[in-house]
């Protein structure tokens, strides 16, 4: 992809929506709904197969992209000339370990995907987001940044400063024209318990048996409502979670 395709292949509405982490789950699903809406979505990852394979689909842009590698952040932005939407949902957790017990690799992970990614995105496509005259930032942070779970604080110390870091903007970008908009779902069916728990599909999938999660599409469609309002309305924090699910510790299973 070069510059200037991404400025002149923008579809329908003329607009370009940069979506982090779309190789799976919420973010491939919110990279189809925005396309849909008539974005030209710029898909980012590290699965390049994945998200080649998404923007032949709907017309996007693909480029690797890791949120961990400045050089990578930097190279992924400077072939942006116009962005009007950015959704940060690269992330995710690794483990669930007591503080005592803590893998650090694990705590670096999470704090390095999840805080410093968002922090690096945003700053690499704020200026393009005020030139833009409309512009819309997506932070999926999680109820994980509004609650403190057993064996989860490397995961909820993430989302918690991510989550810190979305509001603060909120403040500091009064009077520019960028919007922002967190949001935190609670259980969503994705390859998010399949990462967190290294591969292991067994116990990933014990994370959800005997309840209706939240699907990935469920999770996009309210980021594409919240990208369709107009410029003057700004949807600040919206918390979504399933029916079977009335926080992070307490959820109800076979009924
Ligand atoms: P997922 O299916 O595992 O997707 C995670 C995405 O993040 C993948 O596309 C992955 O792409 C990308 N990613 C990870 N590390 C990256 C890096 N260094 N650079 C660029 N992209 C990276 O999980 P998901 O549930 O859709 O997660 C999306 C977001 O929702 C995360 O921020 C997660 O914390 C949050 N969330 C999930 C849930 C849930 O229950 N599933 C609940 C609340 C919040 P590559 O591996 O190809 O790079």
């Amino acid at each position: 992809m070069t510059t200037s395709n991404v400025q002149h292949a923008a579809n329908a509405t003329g607009k370009v929506a940069v979506v982090t982490g779309a190789s799976s789950g919420i973010g491939a699903a919110t990279a189809r709904a925005l396309a849909r809406d008539g974005y030209l979505v710029v898909l980012g990852a590290r699965r390049t197969d994945r998200i080649d394979a998404l923007a032949a689909e709907i017309g996007g842009r693909a480029m690797y992209l890791d949120v961990t590698d400045p050089a990578s952040v930097e190279r992924f932005a400077g072939t942006l000339e116009r962005v009007d939407v950015l959704v940060n949902n690269a992330g995710g957790a690794k483990g669930l370990a007591t503080v005592a017990e803590a893998d650090l690799d694990d705590w670096r992970w999470m704090w390095e995907t999840n805080v410093v990614g968002t922090l690096r995105m945003t700053k690499a496509l704020l200026p393009a987001l005020i030139a833009s005259g409309d512009g819309l930032i997506v932070t999926v942070t999680s109820i994980a940044a509004l609650e403190v779970y057993d064996n989860g604080a490397g995961y909820t110390s993430a989302k918690h400063a991510q989550g810190v870091l979305h509001r603060t903007l909120r403040g500091e970008l009064l009077g520019t024209p960028v919007r922002l908009t967190e949001i935190c779902p609670g259980m969503v069916e994705t390859e998010f318990s399949l990462v967190r728990f290294d591969g292991d599909a067994e116990r990933a999938d014990a994370v959800y048996d005997g309840l209706t999660p939240l699907s990935a599409d469920d999770v996009a469609e309210v980021i594409a409502f919240t990208a369709s309002r107009p410029p003057h309305v700004n949807l600040d924090q919206i918390v979504l979670k399933p029916r079977d699910q009335a926080d992070a510790r307490r959820n109800v299973r076979n009924r």
